[in-house]
């Protein structure tokens, strides 16, 4: 789905905008609100008419705010999603008149946004109307933001929405049939070497006492920085960051876990709703798992850890395992115990989570502070295979090569499979087109997979591959 961002100065309503999209569909929290000003990032399927998109709600983007400052980071998130997305709604409220702050936005936009089509939307418009003149001389107004007219639209009373669809329409099908082409507009590409570049975003989950607090401060190291609570941030969102190879990571909801595990040592269980929750904010997941617990059971994962894990793969998540307390098991090298472990778990894996093939398992002991160079290079390794981006020409000799390595039962696969392109990285998502409607089988994705896990060194990485038909 193409992904529309909505940005503006704090209380124009790009919240109400939001709710007025995705109805009563479930939004993503990515943080949480605290009183009028939000200062999260919500993401939700929006319904306009036959229109569906992403949709996307920024919020606090103060481009004036020095960096440093909770502004200044958000405006640098902001800036991010941005580079993702592949349309803005830029949002303004003809109430309150043109403010200096929709200008610095607008500026904002213009050297954020480039590439990105962009529409500038007044809301708070129900009470304008053309026979006082009220309307012509907003619009007239907002038209010196350059971002062309305005539309006019009342997002709390629904006035002007069929406006906004009969905008966002054209765009919208320009974009997927550029899709379908495979040649994604510029906004959503951004390079390979940019990509992987971005602030990288972290969580560290896993059931209480398993060690991720300790693992965490053998991340951190003197490099660390809590970051927060300022005002308008809730705690969760607190955030550690740290540089690791001049590349800035940032630990994803530490704060609340940290909280959390302090409360619930004991007999508390990994709170599956919350970490999914967290998981949404990261882009690499590291799953902790502790050696002496799987040594005794004899088994590398619980049933949470489990459907943790599948959840993160099935959001397309980088997965990093990590087994910590690997020194409990010291001097007992030999033993079969050991053996299981490090033999046994990244096996089991393998059988517990299937699509992905060699998710990556790392033996720590955070106790003895080892493991941030084992980890970290899994870690960004993940990463950049996670950002990779490979160009059409470059896949389709792949393609001609796999095809003619391997023989298909049917020999048909080769006739259907008319070419391949990435739609997009994060994680590397490819469409393959197929010829009428026969549709490729479970078995031929699979092997697609694989090949390309193979051929690209992008194991251990969820891929998606989807399907269209040229008819
Ligand atoms: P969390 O609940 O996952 O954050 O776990 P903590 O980091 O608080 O660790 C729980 C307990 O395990 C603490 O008593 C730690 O000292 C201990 N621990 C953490 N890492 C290791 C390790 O590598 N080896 C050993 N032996 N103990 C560890």
């Amino acid at each position: 789905l193409p992904t529309v961002l909505i940005v503006g100065r704090p209380n124009v309503g790009k919240s109400a905008l939001f709710n007025r999209l995705i109805r009563r569909r479930e939004a993503i929290v990515y943080n949480t609100p605290d009183d009028h000003v939000t200062r999260d990032i919500r993401e939700g399927i929006a319904k306009l008419g036959d229109l569906r998109f992403r949709v996307l709600d920024s919020a606090g983007l103060e481009a004036a705010a020095s960096s440093g400052s909770i502004l200044g980071r958000t405006a640098e998130i902001t800036a991010n999603i941005l580079s993702k997305s592949q349309f803005a709604i830029f949002l303004i409220a003809a109430r309150d008149g043109l403010q200096p702050m929709d200008l610095q936005v607008g500026k904002w936009l213009r050297r954020h946004a480039q590439g990105i089509s962009t529409i500038l939307v007044m809301n708070k418009s129900e009470s304008l109307d053309d026979g006082d003149g009220s309307l012509t001389t907003a619009s007239g107004e907002a038209y010196r933001l350059g971002f062309g007219d305005p539309i006019p639209i009342s997002a709390e009373t629904g006035f002007g929405m069929a406006e906004l669809y009969g905008a966002l329409r054209p765009l919208l099908e320009e974009y997927m049939v550029q899709v379908l082409n495979g040649e994604v507009t510029k906004g959503s590409s951004p390079s390979e070497s940019e990509d992987s570049k971005l602030p990288l975003q972290l969580a560290i989950v896993g059931r209480p006492n398993v060690g991720k607090s300790t693992l965490l401060n053998t991340l951190l190291q003197e490099d660390r920085v809590l970051v927060g609570p300022e005002a308008g941030l809730t705690r969760d969102s607190i955030r550690a960051q740290f540089q690791y190879e001049g590349r800035t990571i940032y630990m994803v909801d530490t704060a609340g876990w940290l909280e959390r595990t302090k409360q619930e040592k004991g007999p508390a269980s990994l709170s599956i709703m919350q970490t999914r929750k967290n998981l949404m904010r990261a882009q690499i997941v590291v799953l902790v798992l502790d050696a002496e617990e799987i040594a005794k059971a004899r088994r590398s994962m619980k049933h949470a850890e489990v459907v943790i894990a599948r959840h993160a793969v099935e959001e397309g998540r980088g997965l990093v395992v990590v087994v910590n307390k690997m020194d409990l098991l010291k001097g007992r090298q030999n033993s079969k115990l050991y053996d299981n472990v490090t033999g046994a778990v990244p096996q089991e894996i393998q059988k517990l989570i299937p699509q992905v093939t060699g998710i990556p398992v790392v033996f720590v002991s955070a106790l003895e502070g080892r493991g941030r160079k084992a980890i970290m290079r899994q870690v960004i390794e993940t990463y950049e295979k996670w950002c990779l981006r490979l160009s059409t020409a470059r896949l389709n000799r792949w393609l001609c090569k796999v095809m003619s390595r391997h023989s298909w039962k049917d020999q048909a696969t080769q006739a259907k499979i008319k070419y391949f392109t990435q739609v997009k990285g994060r994680p590397p998502t490819f469409v393959a087109f197929v010829k009428g409607s026969t549709d490729l089988s479970d078995t031929e994705i699979r092997f697609l997979t694989k090949s390309l896990m193979d051929d690209f060194n992008i194991g251990g990485i969820p891929i998606r591959i989807l399907q269209r038909s040229l008819s």
